[in-house]
């Protein structure tokens, strides 16, 4: 489990599992909504789209914001995510 005080300056990347609509969150704005000892999977059981509404479906990754790196946590990510998240 990654606690969001692990990866402040992370971005989340999250992707609706039903339309596809796409979120970026950055974890420092995180953070002072949901708290530090939160984890990214707390956050991704809560996040409702705002497109269709739906909570809890969906796919995420870690995307560090300072060198064009990127840190994996979870569930969902396939090696085709992989290589656009890297890229963007
Ligand atoms: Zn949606």
């Amino acid at each position: 489990m990654t606690q969001l005080k692990m990866i402040p300056d992370h971005t989340l990347s999250i992707t609706c599992g039903l339309c596809k609509h796409h979120s970026m969150l950055e974890v420092a704005n995180l953070i002072l909504v949901v708290g530090e000892e939160a984890t990214v999977h707390d956050v991704r059981k809560k996040f409702r789209c705002k497109q269709c509404n739906v909570k809890g479906e969906n796919t995420f990754q870690i995307i560090y914001k300072g060198n064009g790196g990127i840190a994996f946590d979870g569930a969902g990510v396939r090696p085709c995510d992989y290589r656009w998240a890297y890229q963007s």
